[in-house]
């Protein structure tokens, strides 16, 4: 468990000196008065980087990223469960129910793109919520494919207002919060805090419409947009939640040689 492991202060330092460096840089970038979520995406990192982050009694990072189930799984059950932990990887619909009961402290999918796979996000959730009274309902992000790319997954752009219908009218243990889009790499290479990434234009002009489309106001859906190539200039464009792996953990391993724990 979380209290055995060893942390190597070195790479703590470093882990700490990287998230306050971008945590400045987000600060830097939004000109305005909202609050912006960093997730810290430690996929295929060791869970002694994310304890170096989240250490009891006093963590100075909660939000952590992840990208595939098991891994996720194998981590909550060593992590504190003060973590809030996101997934925002591909989503296979036989992994929803799961990843929504086992994990209490699991904060938000940010990848949902279909209707099956929010069905059975509600049904892990549901058993959860009757088990445990003090979970709380699961939020979840529609996942836009705004490039169009088909290697890219997420709904297409006129597609995600009745997705969005879907979840608020037919899943009550889900709780719609916003829309995420990665965007072409391209794109992502050449954004600055000065230009305008088609990605992110295009996120913003769908959740104007979806919010429309629910007779919501618009600043009640957030937009989940930029990573480490590309952060500020999603900041710029009135991203709410930016997600940044690299340029806090460094470059990440193959799939085939990521451990979770390793061996001292
Ligand atoms: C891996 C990943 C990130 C982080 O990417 P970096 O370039 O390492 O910051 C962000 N969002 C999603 C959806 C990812 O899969």
């Amino acid at each position: 468990m979380a209290d055995e492991m060893q942390i190597n202060p070195q790479r703590a330092k470093q882990l700490a000196e990287n998230l306050a460096s971008i945590t400045s840089r987000i600060n830097a970038a939004n000109k305005s008065s909202r609050q912006i979520r960093l997730i810290a995406v430690s996929k295929l990192k060791p869970a002694t980087d994310i304890l170096a982050l989240h250490q009891q009694p006093q963590p100075i990072h909660y939000h952590f990223g992840e990208n595939y189930v098991q891994e996720l799984l194998e981590k909550s059950e060593l992590l504190p469960r003060s973590i809030r932990w996101h997934f925002i990887g591909g989503l296979q619909s036989n992994k929803c129910k799961q990843l929504a009961e086992k994990i209490p402290n699991l904060w938000c999918v940010s990848s949902v793109d279909t209707e099956k796979k929010c069905d059975q996000l509600e049904k892990g959730r549901k058993a959860l919520v009757e088990s445990d009274a003090s979970v709380e309902p699961l939020r979840v992000m529609v996942q836009v494919n705004t490039s169009g790319e088909e290697s890219k997954s997420g709904v297409e752009p006129d597609d995600a207002l009745a997705l969005a219908k879907h979840i608020v009218d037919k899943c009550p243990t889900l709780r719609f919060t916003g829309l995420m889009t990665i965007g072409a790499i391209a794109r992502s290479k050449a954004t600055t805090a000065e230009t305008e990434n088609e990605d992110f234009v295009a996120l913003r002009d769908i959740r104007d419409k979806v919010a429309e489309g629910l007779s919501w106001e618009k600043e009640k859906l957030e937009l989940s947009m930029g990573m480490s190539a590309d952060f500020e200039g999603a900041i710029t464009m009135g991203s709410d939640e930016v997600r940044v792996g690299s340029d806090i953990f460094g470059t990440r391993p193959a799939k085939k040689d990521a451990v979770v724990v390793e061996k001292g």
